[in-house]
């Protein structure tokens, strides 16, 4: 199938490798040109517009930061719905607002193509292999025409209802995760009066009952962050924690919820973007709070 991938961050570069691992014909973009290089040195063709990758592809696949991103790349000048769509499927994966999507939806409609929403469980690990937990929020239709390719990303399929659907449902299954990287922070701080080496110290919380997969998997990654080794790349950044925070608290709130943990967990994220972590991995949270002093 002709696959475009309009941007190429940590998930979107590595959906559109594993795309191309299964087989398909790959067209991507990416607004900084330098994230094209290794995606094209391993086959894609690099288009010089969103609209060039439209033109080349059956389904498109987004992956972008916010809202504003995704404003831009489907309707900026030389955007995704800039020419003739008709008749082609939009498959929209960034972890936004309900709302973003709903908006979008009547716009790639009124083209005569279809938007279905997919944003995703899982790093970048289980993009690269092809095993995130895709949300999905489509029409039946849509949703029955898009399951096969999105079962090639994705361990699991869920088709949670229209879209929207699956924008709610990404930022409640993220939420727990998020609010856990500031209170492991909080959590060390007392653990590491102890004494301990860290990877004796993150031995031990690994095998008790409050370790979610996500410390489980970055384990490794915590005890060089601890010990001022080089942690690797940044798989989920400190700065998209906080979009993601940002959107969890307005989503809960415009529902009558009150967000007690989530407005906490956003105030240390927040503090650890002035701090100069933004660019961190997400766990880095851990590591930053439980260094630092009120
Ligand atoms: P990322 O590495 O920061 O990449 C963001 C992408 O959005 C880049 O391609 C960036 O282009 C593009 N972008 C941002 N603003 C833009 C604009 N105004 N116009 C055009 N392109 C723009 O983020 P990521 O980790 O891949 O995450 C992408 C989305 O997936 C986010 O919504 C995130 O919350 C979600 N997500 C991430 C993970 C994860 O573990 N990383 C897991 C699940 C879901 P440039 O390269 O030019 O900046």
């Amino acid at each position: 199938m002709k696959v475009g991938v309009a941007g190429l961050g940590a998930m979107g570069g590595n959906v559109a490798l594993r795309l191309m691992e299964v087989g398909h014909q790959v067209t991507v973009w990416n607004r900084s040109p330098d994230k094209t290089k290794p995606v094209a040195d391993a086959g894609a063709n690099a288009a010089a517009s969103p609209a060039e990758v439209a033109a080349a592809s059956d389904v498109v696949i987004t992956m972008l930061t916010d809202g504003a991103a995704i404003d831009a790349v489907y309707n900026g000048p030389k955007g995704l719905l800039t020419g003739d769509v008709k008749g082609k499927m939009f498959i929209e994966m960034s972890t936004v607002a309900p709302k973003v999507e709903t908006d979008l939806a009547p716009k790639v409609r009124a083209k005569g193509a279809a938007l279905v929403e997919c944003p995703v469980g899982g790093s970048t690990t289980p993009a690269r292999k092809g095993q995130l937990l895709g949300l999905m929020g489509a029409e039946k239709a849509d949703a029955d025409r898009a399951r096969p390719l999105l079962e090639q990303l994705c361990r699991k399929v869920e088709h949670c209802g229209p879209v929207g659907t699956g924008a709610a449902m990404k930022l409640a299954i993220n939420l727990p995760l998020m609010v856990a990287w500031q209170a492991y922070g909080e959590a060390f701080a007392i653990a590491r009066s102890v004494g301990w080496e860290p990877k004796r110290l993150l031995d031990l919380f690994v095998e008790s009952n409050g370790a979610n997969n996500a410390l489980k998997m970055r384990a490794e990654m915590i005890v060089k962050m601890f010990e001022g080794k080089d942690p690797g790349p940044t798989t989920f950044s400190i700065d998209n924690a906080v979009k993601d925070l940002r959107t969890m608290v307005a989503t809960g709130e415009s529902l009558g919820a009150d967000m007690i943990a989530t407005k906490a967990a956003l105030s240390g994220f927040e503090d650890a973007t002035k701090k100069g972590f933004g660019g961190g991995d997400g766990a880095q949270m851990s590591v930053f709070w439980s260094g630092r002093k009120k």
